[in-house]
């Protein structure tokens, strides 16, 4: 049986958090489905197929690693994708109560959904999407946070 997971996010970009945490999920999993949500209550500095472009491009050297945009509910997704498991990053304490929230209503929808939680090499706990466009949208130096193609692209979003 191949055990498929799914690792959602908005990926506003993709840091290297997020990548430390695909490259993880990738002990548990034999295929990961990063998907990348459409739906985000603020406008996005990235537009979905961007988002989809930096994340393929950064991962292009992981073949167990699938990029898919998705739209709806994350449960009905992951059915579709023969995921039984979602994977999600925990930073700081901070971050429980949403994710705790978010995988036991996931679970609510689908029983046989589970969320894992991963944590990221501590050098990379503090690291954001949006703090990194932060940075960025002060001409900051964001090269130990991201990987070169997402600076090369922050710097046009900025330049522009
Ligand atoms: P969302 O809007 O769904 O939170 P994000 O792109 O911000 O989307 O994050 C997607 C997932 O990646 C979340 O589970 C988040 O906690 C996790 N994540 C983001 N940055 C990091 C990081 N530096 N280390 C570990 N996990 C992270």
């Amino acid at each position: 049986m191949t055990r498929i997971a799914i690792y959602p996010g908005s990926f506003d970009p993709v840091t290297r958090g997020h990548e430390d945490i695909v490259r993880r999920s990738l002990h548990l999993a034999d295929k990961v489905v990063v998907a990348v949500a459409v739906n985000l209550e603020k406008a996005p500095l990235f537009a979905l197929e961007e988002r989809v472009a930096l994340l393929q491009e950064v991962l292009r050297d992981e073949p167990r690693v699938e990029v898919r945009s998705f739209d709806g509910l994350l449960a009905e997704f992951a059915r579709d994708a023969g995921a039984r498991m979602v994977i999600r990053g925990l930073r700081a304490v901070s971050d429980f109560d949403y994710e705790s929230q978010m995988a036991l209503m996931n679970r609510e929808l689908d029983p046989e959904l589970e969320t894992v939680f991963l944590v990221p090499a501590l050098h990379l706990t503090y690291l954001s999407s949006s703090l990194v466009r932060e940075v960025a949208r002060l001409d900051g130096d964001v090269g130990p946070f991201v990987h070169p193609v997402v600076e090369k692209a922050l710097k046009a979003k900025y330049a522009a």
